[in-house]
């Protein structure tokens, strides 16, 4: 069986399912989390998305991939908020070829109001290979589903063909340093003058700063030293299963009125 067909019947089988990654202010409460894909598969295990996610987006599956990620996390949220469990941020992944589908904007809209899900609590993840094909479509939609409020944040910055014209011309509101950096921030000088400029070059924008795959405490004082506030990685947590996630959630921040503020990043 082809692998293309493989993920057909995955989605039909019901093997995908979310993972959750808390992610943490300096203060070290938790102030989003991140979607993460997983797929189960009956006879190999636990295969990576890494793996899988190109296959999706060479065959096209990733448009009904994606569109069930979005609904699914609708779903999660309910049954969050149903346990009186707020979270201010929920980050999910849309990769170029999803965003490239012409119905993106109404799509997106649809899944996150139709849910009763205010847009301001959706970070919309999306690399710079995204601007690649064509800046001024992708400069579109980025402008629609800001008027609606989603928000937005570049995943992976650093590691792809940026053209920093971009950065000025879009409205984000998060940019997350790829875990390339991060892993030898410490021992690598140049790794640790990029991440530098990288905080740097977000403060002087105006853009939030999150930074991704932290994994030593060495690691975050570095990090807060250079003035980044956000942190996501193993240090904290790794991704958790929905339930596992909750009583995390719980156990670290509460599931008071307090947590039910949002948290404007
Ligand atoms: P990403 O969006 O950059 O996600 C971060 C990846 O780093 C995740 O791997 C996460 O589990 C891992 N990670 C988090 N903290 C640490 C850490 O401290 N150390 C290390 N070594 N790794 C850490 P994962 O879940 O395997 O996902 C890999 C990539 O697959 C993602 O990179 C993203 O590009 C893609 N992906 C995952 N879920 C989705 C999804 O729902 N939709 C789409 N389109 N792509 C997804
Ligand atoms: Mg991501
Ligand atoms: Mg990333």
């Amino acid at each position: 069986m082809d692998a293309g067909k493989n993920l057909r019947r995955a989605i039909v089988q019901k093997e995908l399912s979310l993972n959750f990654q808390p992610q943490f202010s300096l203060a070290g409460a938790i102030i989003g989390v991140e979607a993460l894909i997983r797929w189960n598969h009956p006879a190999l295990g636990m295969i990576s998305p890494t793996d899988f996610i190109p296959i999706a987006e060479d065959t096209g599956l990733i448009v009904s991939i994606g569109n069930w990620i979005m609904q699914t996390v609708c779903n999660h949220i309910k049954e969050w908020e149903h346990h009186n469990v707020f979270i201010p941020h929920i980050s999910i992944n849309i990769s170029p070829r999803q965003f490239h589908q012409a119905d993106f904007v109404s799509v997106v809209t649809k899944i996150i109001t139709g849910n009763h899900v205010n847009p301001v609590r959706i970070l919309l993840e999306i690399t710079e290979g995204v601007f690649l094909k064509s800046i001024d479509e992708a400069i579109d939609k980025v402008n629609a589903l800001k008027q609606r409020g989603f928000l937005f944040s570049i995943d992976d910055f650093g590691t792809g063909y940026s053209s920093l014209t971009y950065l000025k011309r879009l409205p984000f509101d998060q940019l997350k340093i790829d875990q390339s950096f991060i892993r030898d921030v410490i021992d690598d000088p140049s790794n640790a003058a990029i991440v530098k400029a990288i905080i740097g070059m977000a403060e002087g924008l105006g853009l939030d700063l999150i930074a991704e795959g932290v994994e030593t405490r060495r690691q975050l004082d570095f990090l807060s030293d250079y003035g980044c506030r956000y942190f996501q990685g193993y240090y904290f947590s790794k991704p958790l299963s929905s339930d596992q996630f909750e009583a995390y959630f719980i156990n670290h921040n509460g599931n008071s009125a307090l947590s039910k503020e949002y948290v404007i990043l």
